[in-house]
């Protein structure tokens, strides 16, 4: 990455026909930072999150990620994000180890490198003697470690995590958490979607979205002293109150 900035968007938008999905939202991520990415259902993260990623074309508005433009370099920033969706995009018929190999092998990794890899992935996890288990046959939080290793197996500038702990109990949720800040502490941007307010708390910066817009962004302490709220939970209510869109 050129600079510090893994992440930066200027007036990105994005219509489908007369629908403003994503309406000129502008922001910059820092390296190493804990990005949350907040809003009711339908606010527009899942199409902002896509233009990031190089799988969708803004229709107007600019942005770099990991150093390289959205809409000119689509093919290099997939080279150096990684991602996980809510589904954890794990292969439940083929084993733990044919998992990781399978990513990696899509990542571009050599023979050598993945090897390697996976052993350093194993012994993190404690997962040495579960590499000839099937993916269905391993609990939740597992898997979810599981996923996350493998969406971070090449070591990528920024990894995007899209709601990563949906239907994961709070402790399992927890030691996720601790994944993601040994990754942060390494230097890896992580730009994560949830909608557990209790998780943002651990992030350095939050955004709200509202209907396409994004109506906050700043640390949970200075969202909770702006708002005059005791927790995120009361923010995200107080910032998303009359939002047209979502539940
Ligand atoms: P969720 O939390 O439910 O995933 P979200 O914040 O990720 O919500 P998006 O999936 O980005 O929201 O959707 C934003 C809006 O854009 C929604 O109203 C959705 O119906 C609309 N939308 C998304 N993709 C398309 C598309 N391909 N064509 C038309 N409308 C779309």
């Amino acid at each position: 990455m050129k600079n510090d900035i893994a992440i930066s968007v200027r007036g990105l938008t994005k219509r489908f026909g007369g629908f403003t999905a994503v309406d000129d939202i502008s922001f910059e991520v820092d390296r190493g930072e804990i990005f949350g990415f907040l809003g009711a259902n339908g606010a527009g993260k899942t199409t902002a999150m896509r233009m990031l990623c190089g799988l969708s074309y803004p229709t107007s508005g600019s942005g770099t990620v990991a150093g390289y433009d959205i809409t000119r370099q689509a093919e290099e920033i997939k080279r150096h994000i990684g991602y996980m969706s809510q589904k954890f995009s794990l292969y439940e018929e083929l084993t733990v180890s044919e998992n990781l190999t399978l990513f990696a092998t899509i990542y571009g990794m050599t023979d050598r490198a993945i090897k390697e890899k996976s052993a350093e992935v194993f012994r993190m996890l404690e997962m040495e003697n579960m590499s000839g288990t099937l993916v269905k046959d391993i609990p939740v939080g597992w898997k979810q470690k599981l996923a996350f290793s493998a969406a971070t197996m090449h070591s990528p500038d920024v990894v995007f995590l899209d709601e990563p702990t949906g239907g994961v109990d709070p402790l399992t949720r927890r030691k996720f958490w601790e994944m993601i800040y040994r990754a942060s502490s390494e230097g890896m941007t992580v730009f994560v979607t949830t909608h557990y307010l209790d998780e943002a708390e651990y992030c350095n910066r939050i955004s709200i979205m509202v209907d396409g817009r994004i109506k906050a962004l700043d640390s949970p302490q200075k969202l909770k002293e702006e708002y005059g709220a005791a927790t995120m939970d009361e923010v995200f209510r107080i910032v998303a109150k009359g939002a047209k869109r979502g539940d």
